[in-house]
């Protein structure tokens, strides 16, 4: 039976845990032998220990603990030949040759490569006699199939990626406490949250506070941003505001790539609002604790559909990555999507936002 191994790799996100619980269960329901990889591909390198079979109790409670229980890290020598020849004769050993990885675009370009190169490395495991041709010949095509962990929400080609839901929630909890005393003082905050660059958790979180003013990466505001946007916060103080929200994604520029920094933004309404103004940055809150229901459930259908796609690979079918898109989950061409989400990032670069905000949205064949 199919030896299917999961594992976490990149930043965490809430929902992590549920995608690896799913994924062991389904394996297991399929009658498939299960194992989790743990610490990222530092575990794939590292194997012995890092390695472990998993069994249906094993994850139990899984679905609503934060980050990632089998550990997650960031493995310089997975992006060397040589580490990736390492990891692959770990994987041999236990005759695993299914990966599901749940994380960012890096470790899914880092898992189509080693697919890529799987078959060289397995040559090179013969011919420096580490295996025999017999031990590798069962195990010719190595099946990757990638999930998005990510709270950033920054993957072409799906809605939603496992994490970004729970993450908006916090961020909208801890705009709602700072509400209190905003309102109270008749103060302004400017709060950062997180998003590189992608402007997602900024634009919602938004649109769920109602907050004066919005910085995000994609859709940078008009060359006169200072006085539009002091004049925005001030006309909404002559109706009876009583407070000012502005959010910052940590990636916020003007349209010529300066970035716009939530000091920047509290001086100007400091001094010339007149407000007293200060700056909230949520930090690491944001990507902490337990995942909202709508992240449990996608991380549960998509861990199910994974296990799916991994029995249905051929050789000749590209790694996929499980969407979901207007409600469906669905599987899409794993390094399209990547490509997708580089060129909306190289977009902003080259200063043509317009592409950038309509590739955050591209549809492209399956
Ligand atoms: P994320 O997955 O959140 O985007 P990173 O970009 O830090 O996070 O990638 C996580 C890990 O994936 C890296 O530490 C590295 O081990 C692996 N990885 C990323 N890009 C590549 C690549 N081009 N080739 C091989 N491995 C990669």
């Amino acid at each position: 039976s199919k030896r299917i191994a999961v594992m976490t790799s990149g930043g965490d996100s809430p929902g992590m845990s549920a995608a690896v619980r799913a994924v062991v269960r389904q394996t297991l329901a399929s009658g498939c032998v299960s194992y989790a990889i743990y610490e990222g591909y530092q575990g794939l390198v590292d194997g012995g220990d890092m390695i472990k079979e998993m069994q249906w109790e094993d994850v139990r409670g899984w679905i609503s603990e934060g980050g990632t229980l089998i550990g997650t890290a960031r493995c310089k020598a997975f992006m060397e030949r040589p580490g990736r020849l390492t990891a692959a004769n770990n994987m041999i050993e236990r005759g695993i040759d299914a990966l599901v990885i749940c994380g960012g675009d890096g470790s899914l370009t880092g898992a189509d490569k080693f697919r890529a190169e799987w078959p060289s490395l397995l040559d090179e495991l013969v011919s420096s006699g580490k295996r025999t041709e017999e031990a590798v010949k069962p195990y010719r095509h190595l099946n990757i199939v990638g999930l998005v962990g990510s709270i950033d929400n920054d993957l072409s080609g799906t809605d939603a990626t496992i994490g970004c839901y729970s993450s908006l929630q916090r961020i909208c909890q801890a705009i709602d406490y700072i509400d209190s005393t905003a309102f109270s003082h008749q103060r302004a905050f400017v709060v950062e949250v997180m998003g590189r660059h992608c402007g997602w958790l900024a634009l919602m979180a938004g649109v769920s506070c109602g907050a004066d003013f919005v910085f995000c990466p994609e859709n940078p505001p008009s060359e006169n941003w200072e006085s539009e946007m002091c004049s925005i916060v001030r006309k909404h103080r002559e109706l009876g505001k009583r407070k000012t929200i502005v959010i910052v994604a940590e990636g916020a520029h003007d349209r010529n790539l300066n970035h716009i920094s939530p000091t920047m933004v509290k001086d100007l309404l400091t001094n010339k609002v007149g407000l007293d103004t200060r700056v909230t940055t949520l930090g690491h809150v944001q990507r902490g604790g337990p995942p909202c229901a709508y992240d449990r459930m996608l991380a549960t259908l998509q861990g199910v559909e994974a296990v799916k796609a991994v029995l249905d690979s051929t050789p000749e079918t590209p790694s996929p990555v499980i969407c979901i898109v207007e409600n469906k989950i669905v599987r899409k061409d794993l390094m399209e999507a990547i490509r997708l989400t580089k060129e909306a990032a190289a977009n902003i670069e080259k200063k043509d936002f317009a592409a950038a905000l309509k590739g955050r949205d591209a549809e492209f064949e399956e």
